[in-house]
């Protein structure tokens, strides 16, 4: 029988044109349309949207039982984590930096190029085309980023050098990273100092100066738990946000991690340096940080804000359908507001506002002509997408989809998922790299 079953024709890696006809567009275009048509893709990028007419393509996708949507962004998370989904829950944050740092420590290189195959894997399957990592041996990163098809914002993680598990400085060494893959399609190198608890002024600064003189992304941890609110402030006698604004540190081009903790003092400085804000609602809810990051008077101030899944060792999920939905209850009820962001705008955080807070609103984040096609297709018969009209569907992606539901993928016009597989790579030998990766880290956590 088998040569009965039509051969896999290995599509070229990226088919110069290709037309999806009759989709259900959510374009999210400035004026957030929801339309039945078709979309052209040439060289990758968005060249029609609405009716394309029927002039051939070397692809042709009948999207017409399929809701075409632009690829999530997820604006901070540790891809490479994978392996430690489930390895501290249920702990107080000090037991599980503990365990987390312990079993760190231990890594190597290769671990964590197996552990960010899968996490890749599950973000993929899952419908996010862009991430932003914050990590050490993000070459490693990297190569699974680029094997795999998806867009890696990556930095590379700095604290002072005397704290450091990392050999020699780390600004060299993240500036050593960025000089390796700037220029790459697909990979987006950058510096991350990890956060005001392991990173003196100097550090702070010195990141900076790399992000300004190579023209990158700056992104970092911010405010996080009160406890690291408090002890900065006794150290210091400023709050974190202050401070970084006293020392020069604050700016544009720049992302920060939680920002649960402020005052209306920090959420006015943070907006006025065009600081953008990775929320990250599941992970804050799961290592109970108590408070809820203050998502809409940072918009009111005209801060940027964006979605963030953090590791799967404090989510446990790359799910950005996940995301979007936590984020929108979360602010529901904490504000006592049901009109509190709608579901247009979850969906906002998750797409065109992610890109902003990578600097690609130009070319990502929307399905508009002259941009990247990224997106995915997501089952209009799937029983979350049910009832499966126009003006539900974004609603349905807030609240109700579920990752099951995305049938395919596309990264600049290449399929990276199909009918739920990955196209680039194979699912089970991910899975058996990842699990060598898992034995060794589970078996060194401090019991
Ligand atoms: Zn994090």
């Amino acid at each position: 029988m088998r040569d009965r079953v039509p051969a896999v024709v290995s599509a070229p890696a990226r088919p110069r044109s290709v037309v999806f006809r009759g989709g259900l567009l959510v374009t999210q275009d400035p004026a957030r349309r929801v339309l039945r048509g078709d979309l052209r893709v040439e060289g990758g990028k968005i060249s029609a949207v609405g009716d394309v007419g029927r002039g051939g393509a070397d692809e042709e996708v009948d999207a017409s039982g399929f809701a075409i949507v632009p690829g999530f962004v997820n604006v901070h998370t540790h891809v490479a984590m994978a392996p430690l989904r489930a390895i501290a829950d249920d702990r107080e944050l000090a037991g599980f930096l503990e365990t987390l740092f312990a079993v760190d420590a231990r890594r190597t290189e290769s671990d964590v190029e197996a552990g960010a195959r899968a996490g890749i894997a599950e973000l993929l399957l899952s419908g996010t085309t862009s991430f932003l990592d914050l990590y050490y041996f993000e070459d490693a990163v990297a190569r699974a980023v680029e094997s795999l098809g998806i867009r890696g914002f990556l930095g590379w993680a700095v604290l002072d050098p005397e704290l450091t598990t990392q050999k020699g400085v780390p600004v060299e060494n993240a500036r050593g990273f960025i000089r390796r893959w700037k220029g790459h399609e697909l990979v987006s190198p950058l510096v991350a100092p990890q956060g005001v608890y392991v990173c003196g002024k100097e550090t702070w600064l010195r990141a900076r100066e790399l992000a300004e003189a190579e023209g990158t992304l700056v992104h970092y941890h911010l405010s996080e738990t009160r406890r690291e609110v408090h002890e900065h402030q006794s150290k210091t006698g400023q709050r974190p946000v202050v401070w970084l604004e006293e020392i020069g540190f604050l700016g544009p081009r720049s992302v920060a991690a939680h920002a649960v903790w402020l005052t209306g003092e920090e959420i006015g400085l943070l907006a006025r340096r065009q600081v953008g804000i990775a929320h990250c609602a599941s992970s804050n809810l799961k290592l109970a940080s108590g408070g809820v990051a203050p998502v809409v008077e940072l918009r009111s101030a005209g801060a940027t804000v964006g979605l963030g899944t953090d590791s799967v060792a404090s989510n446990n999920s790359l799910s950005m359908l996940r995301e979007m939905h936590v984020a929108g209850l979360v602010q529901k009820n904490q504000r006592w507001d049901a009109t509190a962001l709608s579901a247009q705008e979850l969906l906002d955080f998750a797409t065109v506002d992610g890109a902003r807070l990578l600097g690609r609103a130009a070319d990502l984040g929307s399905l508009e002509v002259g941009k990247q096609a990224d997106l995915s297709l997501f089952r209009l018969d799937h029983p979350t997408m049910f009832p499966a009209r126009p003006e539900a569907v974004v609603s349905h992606l807030a609240y109700a989809a579920s990752d099951e539901a995305i049938d395919s993928v596309y990264v600049a016009g290449a399929p990276v998922v199909r009918q739920r597989t990955l196209v680039r790579a194979d699912w089970n030998a991910i899975r058996r790299g990842g699990e060598a990766a898992a034995d060794a880290l589970w078996s060194s956590r401090p019991k």
